[in-house]
């Protein structure tokens, strides 16, 4: 596991949970808005590495945490970008800690297999853009039935689950929200994430803009008509 990053208290990350929140290196998207560059890019990951932080350390950390955190929330880059995920959230979930996870939704064939052996509790999967043009957001071409695979395996698994979407004023009109709450039409939760311009992977971005609150309002009760719980941040 190439582990970037820890956030040893958050409880914001792991919805209605004190948890702990780790970051891990390499995405195979390259979405022009994303906050965490350095956990993307392989040529900085390759530069940071020696700042990892080793598993052993993490594990330790997480012992010595036992009577005060709930869980684990697992974020990246894109944490199914790590081989050996599958083994890492079992031996988290052996020490007695509730795991969520967040994916980009590009790796079905290990969300099977981690929802087979019931090693996560909360999902959260990111819908950037209706799914048949993702490319223009993520910047890399998968055909959209493998989002579709990976969004009916989450609903189905059995565990608790969010599907959401960062909100960019340039990108994000009522008709595209209403295309994306469509793919995800009955589902428990959806979150509409505003766009904060600050940091970003593509410099472009850090000129785009959020929506404004009336305007966030406006896109929730469209997907409303879609999903029974429209929640939005920021
Ligand atoms: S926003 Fe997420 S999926 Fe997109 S490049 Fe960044 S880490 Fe990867």
């Amino acid at each position: 596991m190439l582990i970037g990053g820890i956030q040893t208290l958050t409880l914001l990350d792991f919805p209605g949970k004190v948890a702990t929140t780790i970051f891990t290196a390499g995405c195979n998207f390259r979405c022009g808005y994303c906050h965490n560059p350095e956990l993307v890019l392989p040529e900085l990951i390759k530069k940071n590495r020696h700042d990892f932080i080793p598993e052993e350390k993490f594990f330790n950390f997480l012992k010595s945490r036992e009577n005060f955190l709930d869980g684990v929330a697992i974020t990246g880059g894109e944490p199914t970008m790590q081989p050996d995920l599958v083994e890492f959230i079992a031996k988290i979930k052996e020490m007695g800690f509730l795991v969520k996870l967040d994916t980009n939704g590009t790796n079905p064939q290990m969300l099977k297999e981690i929802i087979s052996r019931d090693l996560v509790d909360y999902f959260a999967m990111d819908i950037k853009f209706p799914l048949e043009i993702y490319d223009k957001i993520t910047n890399v071409q998968i055909p959209a039935k493998i989002f579709q695979e990976s969004i009916d395996l989450i609903r189905n698994s059995g565990a608790d689950y969010e599907f959401r979407t960062t909100v960019i004023a340039e990108y994000h009109t009522p008709e595209i929200i209403e295309k994306i709450a469509k793919s995800v039409q009955g589902c428990r939760r959806y979150t509409l994430q505003n766009f904060r311009p600050d940091y970003t992977l593509d410099k472009k971005f850090a000129g785009f803009h959020g929506l404004t609150e009336s305007k966030m309002q406006e896109l929730q009760k469209i997907a409303e008509k879609y999903v029974e719980e429209v929640k939005v941040i920021g």
